[in-house]
């Protein structure tokens, strides 16, 4: 078969992802220490838990370290079109790694959202009531993104093992389960080379967190399988751009850091009663309790420098229009 002809996207990215000429090996004693440090720190956080369960995930550690009092609001998450598309294109997309031939992309959203439909999840329960419009709207949205996908990525030839949708579990305790997952891992282990990728896809706009949220999937990588990945990748659709951050000793160790002050805050504010902090973010914008929260208004009202997000004023509420 001849190799495809890539574009110039195509061409960057793949620079982008290379490996370097001189494999890169983590210290044994490093990675052995870092284990250790994150068993240690998990054993000592989940004393203090009272037996209650904790489940780790990217979410939880973003929320948690960001405006604690909107952390602890009741969780009224609901799906709509535009938030389940990112799931359904990422089934779109471990199927397309699998078939044979040369499907469209609108051929692998169908199947991707009939099989959805078909699993026992709060998901699954979304996509088989959707009405015909929201159907129409999702699956818009979702053939959006795989076809950028498929036009911008460079091809991932089988033999170097790409994983759509990688899960990864770690449990240190038995009150505490950490867990991740990747929208695509790519790399075949070679001893302790780190070879792998790690690689989420964004639509929307960059934000600093993004790369946060990978150094802590490479954290969990590196403790269940003792070789940390190459380089984090996020790629963001829109842009047709990627960040690629080499993985490092400081970045594992920061993730290390930042998930036990995370489990720790959850700890204090869930379990020990301390009385949470504001902190006003980009979070703000759609938090419930924004209108009457002088410390979220007071900073929108600082970022909404020419007032045309109607956040100028800090004590009058803005228009439903203004929020939206
Ligand atoms: S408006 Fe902002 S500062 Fe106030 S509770 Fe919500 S997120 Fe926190």
């Amino acid at each position: 078969m001849e190799p495809p002809t890539l574009t110039p996207t195509q061409e960057r990215l793949l620079h982008q992802l290379r490996r370097d000429p001189a494999p890169l090996v983590f210290s044994r004693e490093f990675v052995d220490d870092l284990i250790a440090r994150a068993q240690d720190g998990f054993e000592e956080l989940s004393e203090r838990l009272a037996g209650e369960k904790m489940f780790v995930s990217k979410g939880f550690i973003t929320k948690v370290l960001s405006c604690e009092v909107q952390h602890l609001l009741p969780d009224d998450f609901q799906w709509t079109p535009a938030k389940a598309k990112g799931f359904v294109a990422h089934k779109a997309i471990e199927l397309q790694t699998n078939w044979r031939g040369d499907p469209t992309p609108a051929v692998l959203v169908d199947e991707a959202i009939a099989r959805l439909a078909d699993q026992a999840s709060a998901r699954s329960d979304f996509i088989a009531g959707l009405t015909d419009a929201d159907h129409a709207e999702l699956r818009g949205y979702a053939i959006e993104r795989v076809t950028r996908f498929m036009q911008d990525f460079p091809p991932i030839p089988p033999s170097a093992h790409p994983v759509p949708e990688a899960s990864t579990k770690w449990a240190p305790t038995s009150c505490i389960d950490v867990s991740s997952k990747a929208d695509l891992v790519i790399g075949k282990p070679d001893g302790r080379i780190s070879t792998r990728l790690i690689i989420d896809f964004k639509t929307g706009a960059k934000a600093h967190h993004h790369r946060l949220d990978l150094r802590f999937y490479a954290l969990l990588e590196t403790i269940v399988r003792q070789v940390p990945p190459r380089k984090l990748v996020t790629y963001y659709l829109d842009y047709a751009e990627a960040d690629v951050e080499p993985v490092t000793e400081a970045t594992l160790t920061s993730a290390l850091d930042r998930v036990l002050s995370a489990v720790e805050r959850e700890v204090e504010l869930r379990i020990e009663g301390r009385t949470p902090v504001k902190r006003p973010g980009f979070t703000c914008r759609w938090c419930d309790v924004m209108p009457s929260c002088t410390e979220g208004r007071a900073h929108l009202a600082l970022i909404d420098d020419d007032g045309r997000q109607g956040f100028d004023d800090p004590v009058a509420l803005p228009t439903v229009d203004a929020l939206s």
